[in-house]
């Protein structure tokens, strides 16, 4: 189904601004039929449609991100942002040339439009992706200094974004007057009005309507249950049944309590998905958020938005043996996987490898005894980076120590499937490892805990 889905979206994606095209192409054509009239108009169509699409792609719609997984979504959102912002840089170069009278209300309009968007997509890329930082280790330094000194967050990055939704306003309006009062065009202002009104109605009910909706019957906390002294265990309850999810699928919760903010997180699901009496997850305090987690008591209210996520596909589509490799807290999705295999498939052959500094990181451990009563060809290998006296594995995660350890145990590396989720480091670095032990990318399935 993913196959054929995923080309049908892009080409829906990309075909998406031939009504506007065409529409206003048919309203005068004597006006659009020389390559001067026509490019700017197919440029300014193309970035109009397609930045009504990032409000609909912000809003996060789950039946697009299931066949993608929002790490990938969010990429395209970045990706596609850009291209739009680029195409209508070079709608507005050209318009500039041809009218250079144009009406300045209509130009001003788009132009501070254009400047919005081209700061706002900066800070979003230096902010919240990793598409700089990665490549540029001095841009990295810069952001983790502003981290640490709390001038900037992630929280007020998001908040930061949400002023697209003005340049947004402000490019409808652009195309609003010109076609409405300029042109005098019915057909041209109704085509791009559906358009903004789609989008907008779509943006607006994910921010507002839904969670309103959502505040109706929220879930409660019944569990804080610590599971170290800085990993806890929240268990949801709701008067209906939880949503239905997949087993390494994740939520964003917003808490509604008395001393945390309201703002929502995203965090994996740690509960069984055939047992939706309950739904849980497993968090660990990093910051200014998760660190107001252990003093959340019983009762607490909260809202779900998921579940999200493709982390667990290959587990429930194949029937191929399973390497989950979890770095630190990454070990959430893995043990709602492995809860769901102890009910559906409990004799597959599954290996956990499991990399911690410490002992004291290793939680889970009665659940983990419990799955391997189970399920006889489950293999739970520990790997701990900071514990010289510990009697089993230790260090890193590398290539030798994958090459040995998949080898010992009988696991081959061009049938498996590997799951992999843990700090982003840690990821890329066994990401190299597999594709040196020639494990093809379609078999390399991970999950990236930063946005
Ligand atoms: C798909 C996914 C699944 C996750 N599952 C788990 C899990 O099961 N258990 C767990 O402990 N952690 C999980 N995380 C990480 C968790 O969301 C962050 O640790 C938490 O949001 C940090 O918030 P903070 O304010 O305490 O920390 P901060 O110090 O403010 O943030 C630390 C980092 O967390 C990320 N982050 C912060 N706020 C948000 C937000 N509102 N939305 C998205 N990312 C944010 C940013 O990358 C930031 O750099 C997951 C993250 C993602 C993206």
């Amino acid at each position: 189904m993913d196959k054929i889905m995923r080309p049908v979206i892009l080409l829906g994606y990309l075909l998406s601004p031939l009504p506007a095209i065409a529409i206003t192409f048919l309203a005068n054509p004597t006006a659009y039929g020389t390559m001067k009239g026509l490019l700017p108009m197919v440029l300014g169509a193309a970035a109009y449609t397609w930045l009504m699409a990032e409000l609909v792609i912000s809003a996060r719609p789950k039946f697009i991100e299931k066949y993608f997984g929002l790490n990938q979504f969010y990429r395209f959102h970045a990706l596609t942002a850009i291209g739009a912002i680029v195409l209508s840089f070079f709608h507005k170069q050209l318009e500039d040339a041809i009218w250079r009278d144009f009406i300045p209300l209509i130009s001003n309009l788009g132009n501070y439009a254009f400047v919005i968007f081209v700061g706002l997509a900066g800070l979003s890329l230096f902010f919240m992706t990793g598409m700089l930082i990665r490549h540029i280790p001095f841009l990295a330094a810069i952001r983790q200094f502003l981290e640490k000194k709390r001038i900037v967050d992630f929280n007020l990055s998001i908040l930061i974004h949400n002023f697209n939704i003005l340049a947004i306003l402000l490019v409808f309006l652009h195309v609003f007057i010109l076609s409405a009062f300029y042109q005098k065009n019915i057909w041209i202002c109704g085509i791009y009005t559906i358009y903004f009104a789609i989008a907008f109605a779509y943006y607006v009910y994910h921010k507002r309507v839904r969670i309103s909706l959502e505040k109706l019957s929220p879930y409660r906390v019944v569990e804080v249950r610590e599971e170290s002294p800085n990993v806890h265990t929240l268990v949801l309850k709701r008067r209906m049944r939880s949503p239905k999810y997949k087993a390494g699928q994740f939520v964003f919760i917003r808490l509604l309590a008395d001393g945390i903010s309201s703002e929502e997180h995203p965090f994996s699901i740690t509960s069984d998905p055939n047992d939706r009496s309950t739904l849980s997850v497993t968090i660990k305090s990093v910051g200014d958020y998760t660190s107001k987690i252990p003093a959340l008591t019983t009762n607490a209210s909260a809202i779900i938005d998921g579940p999200y996520g493709v982390l667990g596909n290959s587990v429930h589509r194949t029937r191929s043996e399973l390497v989950l490799i979890a770095g630190g807290i990454g070990i959430t999705p893995m043990i709602s996987i492995l809860k769901d295999l102890r009910h559906k498939d409990p004799k597959r052959r599954v290996i956990l490898l499991w990399n911690v500094p410490t002992r004291a990181e290793l939680i889970f451990q009665n659940q983990l005894a419990a799955l391997a009563r189970y399920m006889p060809n489950f293999t739970f290998i520990p790997i701990l980076s900071r514990d010289k006296n510990f009697n089993g594995e230790k260090g890193r995660i590398t290539y030798e120590k994958l090459a040995r350890l998949l080898a010992h145990h009988r696991y081959q590396s061009r049938h498996a499937h590997f799951i992999i989720c843990g700090p982003t480091r840690m990821m890329d670095s066994v990401i190299d490892s597999l594709r040196d032990l020639d494990v093809n990318k379609k078999r390399i399935h991970f999950e990236n805990f930063s946005m």
